[in-house]
């Protein structure tokens, strides 16, 4: 396992790598099918995975960490909830993850890494 330690390029965008995710908060402006005005428009934020090395938004692969199924509506209904530590990382005066705002949640693929390098 000692050839895996490679120096860690900012400008490697192929995938030559094994991607590393690891995570992080998106923000991301609220997808209304109403049009409103512009400049009313709210953040939402949530839970996702960045690869370290080229900034590849992945999926998340540790899903029990961040969400709990919990019963609502008297147990008539279910739902999933965050869970503590998952709003700890939401709520911006806790948070220890990296935060990435996505212009287009739908289809962007790749978060920018360029200012996120040291933890
Ligand atoms: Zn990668």
């Amino acid at each position: 396992m000692a050839y895996k330690k490679r120096a860690r390029r900012k400008s490697v965008i192929k995938a030559d790598h094994k991607h590393d995710y690891q995570p992080c908060v998106f923000e991301y402006k609220r997808i209304s099918y109403f049009k409103v005005n512009e400049q009313e428009t709210d953040l939402d934020t949530s839970i996702g995975t960045y690869c370290l090395i080229c900034g590849k938004i992945g999926s998340i692969n540790d899903f029990e960490r961040w969400m709990v199924w919990a019963p609502t509506h008297n147990g008539k209904c279910f739902r999933y909830e965050y869970t503590t530590e998952a709003n700890t990382e939401i709520t911006p005066e806790t948070r220890t993850l990296p935060t990435f705002f996505l212009n287009d949640m739908l289809r962007q693929k790749f978060v920018s890494i360029e200012n996120s390098d040291g933890l």
